[in-house]
């Protein structure tokens, strides 16, 4: 029941499951094979003896197709399944006549064509050509051959019974249905597969190149972006841009790691002390900026000031040793300038202001005048 389930859902295209193309045509070698064996069956049914033998040859080339399909070896798979199918088809036909509809299966070979040049593109060496066009040619002027000498000769071995033909064309388009709908199935679940892998890797990636990779924060990408974008739609905010005080102590005392350290411990203060969709981006070593939408200018003091007291509140350990880190913060509204970069540089200004006026405070423009 749940592999009926399964097989509904695969046909449907709503599967996630991916086959590498060496298990899709082992299952169509093992597919092939079964029809075969009911092709077999029926030809002993309707007692066609040279057609019994002609399909244990078909059986036993489809066990060695397997094997080769399990090496990975696309171009002699096809091959010997597109050799294997041209000669059943002609001698079916040859001996039985076109009635059966053993011609159907130059459709139902397409689907293994298509699969293997699929195989083969996707391999990662692509060593030789291998050109659908050539075979679908060879098929179309056989089946035009053998239609042709249909018109004018008899069948070698003309079965008595209508039924029988019947019975023969249900098979065949069976098979045929079954093969095309299986292709196409396969197809839609590794079109789709491949789909949703590229927007996982795209977002993936996306994330990679506007975050910085010590501290987590956005990199300057993502505040360029917000500047075209509040320029375009004129939306309202604050800067507030904070330097750490005496870093380079920092690092000269306990080495850089412990300055890493520092700077990873300040972006999650950062992170704790703003709203999900301010943006807090590292603007430069030891240099943090964030950009508040939609925030007036007291608020954005505010934020400024917790962010200072829980930094100078808190202290970093590295290696046992509990070292304590303050900050100088400029603050600036998208009141005082119209141009973005320039509401930077005043909170810049207003940053240095502060390192010139004692450190560990919060600035804006009104207190540096
Ligand atoms: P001030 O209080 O005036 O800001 O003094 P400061 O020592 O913090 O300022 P300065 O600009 O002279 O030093 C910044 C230091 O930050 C220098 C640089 O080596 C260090 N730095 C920049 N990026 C990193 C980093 O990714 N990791 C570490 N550990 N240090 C960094
Ligand atoms: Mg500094
Ligand atoms: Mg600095």
């Amino acid at each position: 029941m749940k592999l009926i389930r399964w097989c509904i859902a695969y046909i449907n295209g709503e599967s996630t499951k991916e086959f590498s193309p060496a298990q899709i045509l082992q299952f169509s070698a093992v597919a092939l094979a079964l029809s075969h064996f009911c092709i077999l069956s029926m030809f002993l049914y309707a007692r066609v003896y040279f057609m019994v033998a002609v399909n244990i040859g078909s059986l036993l080339t489809y066990v060695a197709t397997f094997f080769v399909a399990r090496k990975g070896n696309y171009r002699l798979f096809y091959l010997m399944v597109y050799i294997e199918v041209c000669i059943h088809i002609v001698l079916a036909t040859l001996t039985i006549g076109e009635d059966a509809g053993f011609m159907m299966h130059w459709i139902a070979i397409l689907s293994v064509l298509y699969m293997c040049c699929y195989g083969f593109r996707t391999m990662s060496d692509a060593s030789g050509r291998f050109r659908p066009f050539v075979f679908n040619m060879i098929s179309f002027l056989l089946f035009l051959a053998l239609k042709l000498y249909c018109l004018f000769f008899e069948p070698v071995h003309p079965l008595a019974d209508a039924n029988i033909y019947h019975m023969f064309y249900t098979l065949n388009y069976g098979i045929t249905l079954f093969s095309v709908v299986l292709s196409l199935s396969i197809f839609i679940t590794q079109a789709l597969t491949l789909h949703n892998r590229l927007l996982q890797q795209n977002r993936l990636l996306e994330k990679l190149s506007t975050t910085d990779t010590l501290t987590g924060l956005s990199n300057r990408r993502i505040v360029t972006n917000f500047f075209e974008f509040s320029a375009q739609e004129s939306i309202p905010f604050c800067a507030i841009l904070g330097d750490i005080d005496d870093f380079k102590k920092i690092n000269d005392t306990y080495g850089h790691d412990c300055g890493d350290r520092v700077l990873v411990t300040v972006a999650d203060i950062f992170r704790s002390c703003t709203r999900e969709n301010d943006i807090v981006c590292r603007w430069g070593g030891e240099e943090i900026l964030v950009i508040l939408p939609d925030c007036s200018l007291p608020n954005a003091r505010k934020i400024a000031v917790r962010i200072k007291n829980t930094l100078s509140a808190s202290s970093v350990s590295y290696e046992g040793q509990s070292i304590h880190v303050t900050m100088t913060l400029g603050v600036a509204s998208s009141d005082e300038a119209s141009d973005m970069h320039r509401i930077v540089q005043i909170a810049d200004n207003n940053l240095y202001y502060g390192k010139r006026h004692g450190k560990n405070c919060v600035i804006t423009s009104e207190l540096a005048g």
